[in-house]
């Protein structure tokens, strides 16, 4: 393991510590609070950050969900002229395998010009970035014409029920803003492309258990109704399905924005893909150029992927129920339980299925002057960005705003390597120092863009 003195690389930033809106400063302190979730504990990390905007004159609210669970809220007034917009971020993070890492996951160290730790990407660079431009806001006075809010969240990375789901349900009020800009996507540098995807849609979940029944008895008399037999042939029915491609609007943006970037075949494939005339021709024959990105095959139709099995406990009994769960994710216009019924009609009625854990697709339209704003900045700061919507096929808290009618889009304005994305949940996460004084200035003009 490497070891670099902390204390010097905090006395290194000391003259933009006392600047008093550092992105690093902020982002390196921030990974020094260890919100691994479970069991969250973000209340420490929302303290911190309260003392900092006081420092600023700034008012904060932290609710807190349940013991510890801390949530902070900050608003700057606009005169309501135009419309308000919120900076949304989690607090939490996931627990990092100290012992597989270069560097102690929570302890903010540098080298080379990336700052190492939990979190760096997913997602407190980005709440120190949101929190700088937020502080910057209130330093230079910027006239605002609609709200400008901070909302840092606990419990993202567990599904949100104690951070953004427990706010928009309890105190939509103190959060309530007409554009969102949260996580969901993140700039990365692919085959020398410049890309900065905005997530504008994300697919929603449909968890399902499928419950095998048959006749119990001994493994020396093998007979026909075998519920292991039942269930592991459903299974293999379920994998060779081909489940359609859905043509949603955010897919059909995202190739046709793409196309002209992309080598032939695929852009000429990516620009005709969804063509009333030759789509359907393509995407039978010319489906491989698309999908081979898995990322991209993920967003064209509902999938599904086996994930928990249980059946038996020894050898020579035959076991009279077995049991597997499902990760099934659905696009846009579908729902959970529209995509039971398909499921259960491919699978016969051998094994029965049922929902576990379910949440519903969600789309915002790339159609609005806030896309625009965020092209715009994002263009600004990197004259080769190449700004498409992008669709998810994880959830992000902006569904819950998404349900309640705010526009929401998601991007972290950085360009890394496409193989600094495994660090976000894996190893070594990391986030290039110049990155976050980009990332919040582009924020900043984002504010300012949004305000003029
Ligand atoms: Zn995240």
């Amino acid at each position: 393991m490497k070891k670099k003195c902390l204390l010097i690389c905090l006395l290194c930033f000391f003259p933009w510590a006392l600047y008093g809106q550092d992105p690093l400063f902020f982002s390196q302190s921030l990974i020094q609070i260890d919100t691994t979730n479970p069991p969250g504990n973000e209340i420490e990390a929302a303290s911190q950050i309260q003392t900092w905007l006081k420092e600023e004159g700034i008012e904060s609210d932290i609710i807190e969900s349940s013991p510890g669970r801390g949530n902070l809220i900050a608003r700057l007034k606009g005169n309501n002229s135009g419309p308000s917009l919120a900076l949304l971020g989690h607090l939490d993070v996931v627990a990092a395998q100290a012992l597989e890492w270069d560097f102690p996951p929570f302890g903010g160290f540098m080298e080379d010009n990336f700052l190492y730790g939990r979190g760096a990407l997913d997602m407190k660079g980005m709440v120190a970035m949101e929190l700088s431009a937020f502080i910057r806001a209130k330093k230079d006075n910027l006239p605002l014409k609609g709200d400008l809010v901070l909302i840092l969240v606990a419990d993202e990375e567990t599904g949100g029920a104690l951070g953004a789901g427990y706010l928009v349900q309890n105190h939509w009020d103190k959060i309530r803003a007409q554009y969102l800009l949260n996580e969901g996507s993140i700039g990365v540098l692919k085959e020398g492309m410049h890309l900065y995807p905005i997530q504008i849609a994300e697919k929603g979940v449909a968890w399902m258990k499928l419950t095998a029944k048959g006749t119990s008895g001994h493994g020396s008399m093998p007979h026909k109704d075998n519920a292991v037999v039942h269930l592991t042939r459903a299974l293999q029915t379920l994998n060779q399905h081909e489940f359609p491609i859905v043509p949603t609007q955010t897919v059909k943006n995202l190739f046709t924005l793409m196309a002209p970037h992309l080598p032939f075949p695929k852009n000429w494939v990516a620009r005709y893909f969804f063509h009333p005339l030759i789509g359907p021709l393509l995407q039978r024959f010319a489906k491989k150029y698309m999908t081979g990105d898995e990322k991209i095959a993920a967003i064209l139709s509902n999938t599904l992927s086996p994930t928990v099995l249980q059946a038996g406990y020894k050898t020579n009994v035959i076991p009279s129920e077995a049991i597997a769960e499902i990760d099934a994710r659905i696009v846009p216009g579908e729902t959970p339980e529209g995509f039971l019924k398909k499921i259960q009609a491919i699978i016969g009625d051998k094994v029965n299925a049922e929902l576990l854990t379910t949440s519903l697709p969600n789309e915002s339209t790339m159609a609005s002057p806030f896309y625009e704003t965020i092209r715009r900045a994002l263009t600004e700061m990197d004259p080769q960005a190449i700004v498409t919507p992008m669709m998810s096929s994880g959830a992000t808290d902006s569904r819950f705003f998404r349900e309640k009618g705010t526009l929401c889009y998601g991007i972290i304005p950085l360009l890394i390597a496409m193989e600094d994305i495994q660090g976000m949940h894996g190893k070594n996460e990391r986030v290039p120092v110049d990155g976050l004084k980009k990332g919040t200035d582009t924020l900043y003009r984002i504010i300012q863009l949004i305000n003029e």
